[in-house]
């Protein structure tokens, strides 16, 4: 953005020609310089030789009409990133879905090789750039209007065809350690010449990269955090998330608590229910306290299985028992429970669960 006012300035360009190309990219969605019939043909040129406009491009899509939608996007170098959406109203009756959720990826790849996790399984390549981040919801909502316009009720009104309400940073990569795009990008989707999707909608979930977790407290945006746990003590943590090494918990702990002051809002705790590896009960007590020291939620996720390692997800008794403790300890828990893959079923009835569902789909998507 800023790149853009200093350029158009330098071509001394009024200061209503940015708003113009503003409204194009962002809300008409454009995919090429040529559309933007209401700019000069010479400045047309000039932004086509110095800046790129499209950067996503669908491969492949998973997911019936009115349910959970995988995107595979290539990007300009050829490397593959997913997002996936899902809706967040029930589609039970054929009522379309008002509201939905983008699960978005920050990097190619991962660095943070946690046992369990796809994304990190052959290696980081690199930081998505700022508009490859932000692309995933312009080019998920050019989708939806090509396929509007197939079932002919094109949108009639600029929120009509406003389809992303809430983002989850969940998919592939760690996002605080792409910290400066990542930043740059929600910036760019929160702002109202923008996305315009409200910080509180903006969930980041983060395996706990303890200095940038403070650095974002900092922030005026007011984002919601969601710490990937899946481990109560630095023994449980340590075996399954390398990250664990630089950041033990008690660092992790101090840096969620800072956010927790700084912002008022409740943390998320993530734990993924492994068999044998971190579901024994002599996680509760450690995981209570820690709930209760950071004002934070827990949700426990059964593990989802991934080809190639050898992980599996408790019983649905050992799951429930989990949960069960918890709520013995006084802490607020939820428990995805799933018949099967029926993600779609679970969608429409689990609506405070979008979330996890995201992080869930965006897990099988990438196996
Ligand atoms: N790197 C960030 C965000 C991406 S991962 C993080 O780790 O938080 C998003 C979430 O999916 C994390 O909570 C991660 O632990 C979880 N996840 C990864 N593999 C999974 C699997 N196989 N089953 C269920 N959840 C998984
Ligand atoms: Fe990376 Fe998050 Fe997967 Fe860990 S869980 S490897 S940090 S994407």
């Amino acid at each position: 953005m800023e790149e853009l006012q200093t350029q158009f300035k330098i071509w001394e360009q009024p200061a209503y020609r940015l708003t113009q190309l503003l409204d194009w990219i962002y809300k008409c969605r454009v995919t090429s310089w040529e559309e933007m019939t209401n700019l000069p043909k010479s400045l047309r040129e000039k932004l086509k030789e110095n800046f790129t406009l499209q950067t996503l491009a669908l491969v492949r899509k998973q997911g019936s009409r009115d349910s959970t939608q995988k995107f595979l996007w290539k990007l300009n170098d050829g490397a593959m990133i997913e997002s996936v959406l899902i809706p967040a109203t029930p589609a039970l009756y054929g009522e379309a879905c008002d509201r939905h959720t983008l699960c978005v990826s920050t990097q190619v790849g991962c660095a943070y090789g946690c046992k369990f996790c796809a994304s990190g399984l052959e290696g980081w390549k690199r930081n998505l750039r700022v508009e490859e981040i932000v692309d995933q919801i312009l080019a998920t909502e050019r989708w939806n209007e090509a396929k509007l316009k197939i079932q002919d009720s094109k949108p009639k009104t600029e929120s009509d065809s406003r389809l992303v309400n809430n983002l989850v940073i969940m998919g592939m990569g760690e996002p605080l350690a792409n910290y400066d795009n990542l930043l740059k990008a929600l910036k760019i989707l929160n702002a109202p010449w923008g996305g315009g999707i409200g910080a509180r909608k903006i969930t980041i979930s983060t395996s706990g990269l303890a200095p940038q977790i403070k650095k974002l407290a900092e922030e005026p945006l007011q984002f919601r955090l969601a710490i990937s746990l899946h481990g109560a003590t630095d023994e449980t943590r340590n075996k399954i998330m390398p990250v664990n090494k630089k950041y033990p918990l008690r660092d992790l702990t101090a840096a969620c608590e800072y956010y927790e002051k700084q912002k008022g809002r409740m943390i998320t705790l993530e734990y993924i229910l492994i068999a044998g590896v971190n579901d024994a009960l002599t996680q509760i007590k450690p995981l209570a306290q820690l709930a209760h020291r950071l004002h934070a939620k827990v949700n426990l996720i059964p593990y989802n299985k991934v080809e190639d390692l050898p992980w599996v997800r408790p019983t649905e008794e050992a799951q429930e028992k989990f949960l069960a403790a918890h709520e013995r300890e006084k802490v607020i828990a939820t428990l995805r429970r799933e018949k099967g893959h029926d993600i779609d079923a679970a969608c429409g009835q689990l609506r405070l669960k979008t979330e996890r569902q995201a992080r869930e789909t965006f897990a099988t998507a990438t196996k």
